[in-house]
């Protein structure tokens, strides 16, 4: 055992630590977890923990279906909540020969880490993540009810939706996860908690934890939270708005106090690379058939590709930040949602920004226009595409790209398209309410 093995094993014993939490994630980013004893610690550090691979979704065929998790020592933390004694850490999975199994998506993200960093860059991200709180009983009874009826920071003195954000913050908050901002969103029981900016690895295994975190809140408030995209039609959708920076040793890359909004020639051609493979990649960051309900639903998504700097209809922005931008530039991916794997989500951004550095793209001109407003032909002047207009399409074009293919392996690539298009499939089968209504004469 290393020194950070050992070390967990000090904290376990020193937290009174009754059941360790071992966790990892599918490749639609849903969360799975294996609960040990404290004694069988050593053990899951040295051999790991043997389970069914092809049981959980995207991670392996059946005919190989063995499969091992075993614990990352630097992910330890004390779970915060009600019951004390827990702990969890997250898990890089193997196969028996003790390979990186290729369907796990937090070693496709380590993967994409080590390319940046090969060309020494440190890859940063920090995400707002927005997602909506109904009340669980009407929920229950089949009717979608938003615990309040708040608007965009408003400052709701007693709510549930305050006590639940509240309460999520201090949790992840003694979980050692900084909170930057938590603030209500523009949709009835819509909230918004952006976690401080950290390497992409540490911000991915955070924003499991924080799912996991406000979902535990929400039940014991009789909540139900949801990171559904767009649950509502009428409200705008959640989006899980990411900033992105890469740093070169403590120089943040995408600064250059001479450039347009102060950034970097590095920094305009990662946004470029994102604007040229986000038609190939949205498959990934907007998964589900829903996702594609909030893109072209209004309520400020993105649906367009363009970059701007004030400009909120822009798919990249910009932000107008502090004056000294030496530290803090930045660029914001807006079409993610909070529905994404994170895992997968920032290994594609970061392939894409990175295939826009090493490729020398240009960046077109920003876009100062309300993009939403403008009329097909005068977006087609400007040379602004829009993003795809479904998961079906989504999967076609992330299917044909060689840039995806690469980024993920084969065999996550794979797991992803079958998914997907099963996802899609099962969709197009059904007969909505809506074509109910309007092709059949119910009176
Ligand atoms: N909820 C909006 C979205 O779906 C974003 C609102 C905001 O600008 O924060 O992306
Ligand atoms: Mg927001
Ligand atoms: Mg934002």
């Amino acid at each position: 055992m290393d020194r950070q093995q050992e070390h967990v094993i000090r904290s376990v014993a020193e937290h009174d630590i009754r059941f360790l939490q071992l966790w990892f994630t599918d490749v639609l980013g849903v969360l799975k977890s294996v609960t040990i004893a404290p004694g069988e610690l050593e053990g899951a550090f040295t051999e790991g923990v043997g389970f069914d691979g092809s049981a959980v979704e995207g991670l392996a065929r059946v005919f190989e279906a063995d499969m091992i998790a075993r614990p990352d020592p630097q992910t330890f933390q004390v779970l915060s909540g009600p019951e004390t004694g827990l702990a969890r850490m997250l898990c890089d999975i193997l196969t028996p020969e003790g390979k990186p199994a290729r369907g796990d998506s937090r070693q496709v993200l380590k993967r994409m880490i080590a390319k940046a960093e090969d060309a020494g860059l440190a890859f940063y991200t920090h995400p707002e993540i927005e997602f909506y709180l109904f009340d669980a009983e009407a929920l229950a009874e089949g009717r979608l009810l938003p615990i309040d009826n708040a608007g965009y920071f408003e400052h709701t003195i007693s709510a549930r939706g305050t006590d639940v954000r509240r309460e999520v913050v201090s949790r992840l908050e003694a979980m050692g996860i900084p909170v930057e901002y938590a603030h209500h969103e523009g949709g009835p029981g819509q909230h918004e908690i952006d976690l401080r900016y950290a390497d992409a690895l540490s911000t991915a295994d955070n924003i499991m934890t924080f799912r996991t975190v406000v979902a535990e809140v929400a039940q014991e408030n009789g909540v139900v939270a949801t990171f559904m995209p767009k649950p509502l039609i009428d409200a705008p959708g959640s989006g899980m708005h990411t900033h992105l920076s890469l740093f070169e040793a403590d120089r943040n890359a995408f600064f250059d106090p001479a450039g347009q909004y102060q950034i970097s020639l590095t920094g305009r051609r990662f946004i470029a690379g994102l604007l040229r493979h986000a038609p190939e990649f949205t498959a990934v960051t907007c998964q589900h058939v829903n996702s594609y309900k909030r893109l072209w639903g209004g309520g400020e998504a993105p649906s367009y590709i363009c970059w701007g700097h004030n400009n909120r209809s822009a798919l990249v922005r910009v932000p107008l930040a502090k004056p000294d931008k030496s530290q803090s530039a930045r660029v914001e991916y807006r079409a993610l949602d909070p529905s994404a794997n994170p895992y997968l989500a920032f290994a594609v951004l970061l392939a894409a920004g990175l295939a826009g550095i090493e490729g020398e793209y240009d960046l077109p001109e920003g876009a100062e226009d309300d993009v939403w407003r403008l009329s097909g032909s005068e977006r087609k002047a400007l040379g602004i595409d829009a993003l795809p207009s479904s998961l079906h399409r989504a999967v076609e074009l992330f299917e044909g790209s060689e840039l995806m293919a690469q980024t993920l392996g084969e065999d996550a690539f794979e797991f992803v398209i079958r998914n997907k298009n099963r996802e899609w499939q099962d969709y197009r089968a059904q007969i909505t309410q809506f074509e109910l209504a309007r092709f059949l004469p119910l009176h």
